[in-house]
């Protein structure tokens, strides 16, 4: 797939953060929005997650907007892909003020298309362009645009997901939300009340100073979600990053699902169904291509970021590609017929979905699948690009992919070495369903990778 990345100078993978006060200041966003508003015109919603310092930032992203002339309205704090969703059915463009999985000292802006996905690489770098020459469209007093206020919008998105499985599929099932006291907080209880579920919750009152866990849902600030799932008698624990477009799980027991692990579920779920294309990074692990393959799929791979998933489906469905589903192995799963964008509502909801259509626990289900074993490593070197290219030559007669760094394939294992995007650093992962297979390779991949370091 012909998808590449493009050198952006502000905005990451996935908008725009830093730290608030620091680089991440009103001045910069009221510029985002300056910017915004002379590329973008008509209606353009505005959105936050539920950091102390959202209401600040979104005042300045809606002042530049308007100063360009667009009019906004303003959708209050609510989920990432809730604002994607309105703003494909009702806006012509939108700003998210968000730090997504961050500590609770960032914030940040992703901008939204009006198909609903976030912008892409060549718009984004028109974007920067206007920010960095300060080329602004600023309107006279008599075409300023205008704010009004819509938060009861978050509504049709709640309802579109409660909508889009059987009336009271969730009948008899007990679940635990933990949103972390992100965005999801007002979405994801409804939603799983919606579907007919006995709702418990954990950290699911807004709170910007995330006194519960930090807004990354990693192992480590899950125990009260497991805990409450064990006392409860659930079926299983959902919880969210701060602006909810990832959901992770565990199950009935209070055991983490690995990510990759939930992506296979659930393309398992839906390939059973429908057979067809599903898109992931190269990033992702073979258990997902092995269950897709199993019900006579077939993977299409992209650079790493949900940006690079979201347009393939998308381009690949408007080919006439049977696109069934979508995502990375982080929990940002990407169902094509609800939108084109990571959606952890709909992941909860999928879950529930799955376990109402099984007689079998989520524990059980997950044992089920067949297991890899992955070893990660990060190796810090000067010259990251350079250890990446001696890596394509110490491997050339093996299978190489350059979609996004380098992926190595050697009979049944593989291997992606990809250069971090914001330190002087390699991430190293090798993969096999054979654990002695993937230390091999792994131990291969260093024995190039240290007469470098040693030179250094
Ligand atoms: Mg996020």
């Amino acid at each position: 797939m012909a998808v590449k990345k493009l050198e952006k100078r502000l905005f990451g993978t996935n908008g725009v953060r830093g730290i608030v006060g620091k680089d991440m200041t009103p001045d910069l966003v009221l510029s985002i929005g300056l910017a915004l508003g002379s590329m973008r015109k008509g209606r353009i919603a505005v959105g936050r997650d539920s950091r102390t310092s959202g209401e600040s930032l979104a005042n300045a992203v809606k002042a530049g907007l308007m100063a360009a002339g667009c009019d906004v309205v303003d959708c209050g704090m609510l989920p990432t892909p809730a604002l994607q969703y309105l703003v494909m059915h009702h806006f012509d463009g939108g700003a998210m003020i968000t730090a997504s999985h961050n500590p609770p000292e960032y914030n940040g802006v992703k901008i939204i298309e009006p198909d609903g996905t976030e912008m892409g690489d060549e718009q984004t770098l028109l974007l920067e362009e206007r920010i960095f020459s300060r080329n602004f469209d600023v309107k006279s007093w008599e075409h300023v645009g205008s704010g009004t206020t819509a938060t009861q919008l978050v509504n049709d998105y709640t309802d579109a997901i409660i909508r889009s499985v059987p009336e009271n599929i969730g009948r008899n099932m007990s679940v635990v939300v933990d949103p972390g006291c992100g965005a999801a907080s007002v979405t994801t209880p409804k939603i799983l009340t919606g579907l007919g579920c006995r709702v418990f919750s954990i950290n699911a009152q807004v709170d910007g100073h995330f006194p519960g866990r930090l807004p990354e849902p990693s192992l480590d600030g899950l125990k009260g979600l497991a805990d409450l799932v064990r006392s409860t008698g659930s079926a299983f624990g959902v919880a969210h990053d701060g602006d909810a477009d990832r959901a992770v799980f565990v199950d009935e027991n209070g055991r983490f699902i690995e990510e990759n692990q939930e992506f296979a579920l659930v393309a398992d779920h839906i390939c059973r169904k429908h057979s067809g294309v599903v898109v992931t990074p190269v990033s992702s692990s073979l258990l997902v291509e092995t269950i897709v393959k199993k019900h006579g799929g077939s993977v299409v791979y992209t650079p790493v970021g949900s940006i690079y998933v979201a347009r393939t489906m998308r381009d690949l469905l408007e080919k006439g590609e049977p696109v069934v589903f979508g995502g990375e192995g982080n929990g940002g799963l990407i169902f094509p017929d609800h939108q084109f964008c990571r959606d952890g509502g709909m992941t909860a909801t999928m879950m529930v979905a799955i376990l109402a259509g099984s007689d079998l626990p989520l524990s059980t289900l997950i044992d089920q699948l067949p297991v890899f074993h992955m070893i990660k490593e990060k190796i810090r070197v000067a010259h990251p690009e350079h250890l990446i290219e001696l890596l394509a030559e110490s491997c050339k007669t093996y299978h190489i992919d350059r979609t996004d760094g380098l992926r190595i394939t050697k009979g049944d294992a593989w291997a992606l070495v990809r250069q971090s995007g914001t330190e002087p650093l390699v991430r190293v992962m090798v993969e096999s369903a054979v654990p002695d297979s993937a230390r091999k390779f792994f131990q291969e991949l260093m024995d190039y990778i240290s007469p470098v370091l040693k030179h250094e």
